[in-house]
């Protein structure tokens, strides 16, 4: 039996129109309880989670799910169990010290050129492991057309902003026509650059992503999808329809995949879903190590995790499969970057390393060091030819 037929009775033309898939997601312990046979944890997490953190599941989400296997790792992401009503230590409401950076609502300034816009508080389905569940838990209340205004206006009046991530929430929860007049105000300051919108539709309701959406969002280029997938299983024909279709249409994707223990977290599983990503023409950008929100301690592996994954697939696979490992710092220091370490340390004329065989090999220091570029003055002198401030 396919998970699709848990759903019987639905016409295929509800199956794929995206706004009955939202319509319809699972929000309650007993919708869950009907699809999956809950164990002890998840009958537990449902209730004591209750209030404090939204659940929701699209039947194609839902259609994914392991009914017999409670360490499925489409099951795990979407269904609270109890640990994620327990503190860890180090927990944080606020883990990547946003608000302080929020001169509005909708915006999260931290960086010099860039800002994060939030849109929504809602997502078709609810990460169990959401780093920004102080939002999606709704305790903020939703995004209305003022937050987007001032948010617009912000970013029209820094001129140092030349990359605007559209976030929430999930913007893709918003019909065109909202999200359109929204990307196209943001298109129409000429100091943003470049676009990303990142959402978790080809994920979690594909059937959102549709040539209309593709269309809309080639019409705002140059705009970056960045996506979430963090299992092979859920790489579905539906997913690699919605992410071809993207690229086909001229829309660049990228994938982000966060680290989650006992789901995704030995090598094997990354590389795996990042050589098929790759085979979608969906390029895996970053790794990321756990933040410490609040109820996702049990979710966090340790460093050394990540870094290891890293050693295992550099050099073993495709340099497009090797993400960049993040750890985003708690309390607001931004995201920085982990990987093994290659340099073994200097040696007569040059530096030894060692390759992802274990094999030393040195690099000979240069015979100049000046790295000064001369012909800078004349190409980066005059406003018209300077590409970056
Ligand atoms: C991650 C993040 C960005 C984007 O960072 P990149 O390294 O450019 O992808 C921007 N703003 C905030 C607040 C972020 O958390």
């Amino acid at each position: 039996m396919s998970g699709r037929d848990l759903f019987p009775g639905v016409s295929e033309a509800e199956w794929r129109d995206w706004r009955w898939q939202q319509r319809h997601a699972l929000r309650t312990p007993e919708a869950v309880a009907r699809l999956v046979d809950l164990s002890d944890a998840e009958r537990r997490g449902l209730a004591l989670t209750a209030g404090a953190f939204r659940v929701a599941i699209t039947p194609y989400y839902a259609s994914l799910i392991d009914p017999h296997h409670p360490f499925c790792p489409v099951r795990m992401q979407a269904i609270p169990v109890a640990a994620e009503a327990e503190a860890a230590p180090g927990d944080l409401r606020d883990p990547l010290g946003e608000d302080r950076h929020r001169p509005c609502r909708a915006v999260v300034h931290k960086y010099p050129d860039r800002v994060l816009f939030l849109v929504t508080d809602t997502c078709a389905v609810y990460c169990r492991h959401c780093t920004r569940r102080r939002i999606t838990g709704g305790e903020e209340g939703a995004f209305d057309r003022a937050a987007a205004e001032e948010g617009i206006a912000y970013v029209r009046a820094h001129p140092a902003v030349r990359d605007v991530l559209v976030s929430g929430g999930d913007p893709l929860v918003l019909g065109d026509e909202r999200l359109g007049w929204l990307l196209r105000e943001l298109r129409a300051i000429p100091h943003v650059e470049i676009l990303r919108l990142a959402t978790r539709a080809p994920v979690t309701c594909p059937m959102r992503v549709d040539d209309a959406l593709a269309r809309l969002l080639r019409g705002v280029k140059p705009l970056f999808v960045v996506t979430h997938f963090n299992h092979l299983k859920e790489c579905t024909p539906e997913a690699q329809e919605a992410c071809e279709r993207l690229v086909d249409h001229g829309v660049p994707v990228e994938n982000q995949t966060v680290l989650l223990r006992r789901v995704n977290s030995t090598a094997r599983n990354i590389a795996a879903l990042n050589q098929r990503l790759l085979a979608w023409r969906v390029r895996p950008y970053y790794l990321h190590q756990g933040d410490v929100a609040e109820g996702t301690g049990h979710w966090r592996t340790p460093l050394a995790c990540g870094i290891e994954i890293l050693e295992q697939l550099r050099g073993h696979t495709s340099g497009l499969a090797v993400p960049h490992l993040a750890v985003d710092l708690p309390g607001g220091g931004g995201k920085v970057t982990l990987q093994p370490e290659y340099r073994l340390g200097p040696a007569p004329g040059g530096t030894e390393f060692r390759n992802y065989r274990g094999e030393r090999y040195l690099y000979p220091d240069p015979p100049e060091a000046d790295c000064s570029c001369p012909y800078d003055e004349v190409f980066h002198a005059g406003p018209a030819r300077r590409s970056v401030e």
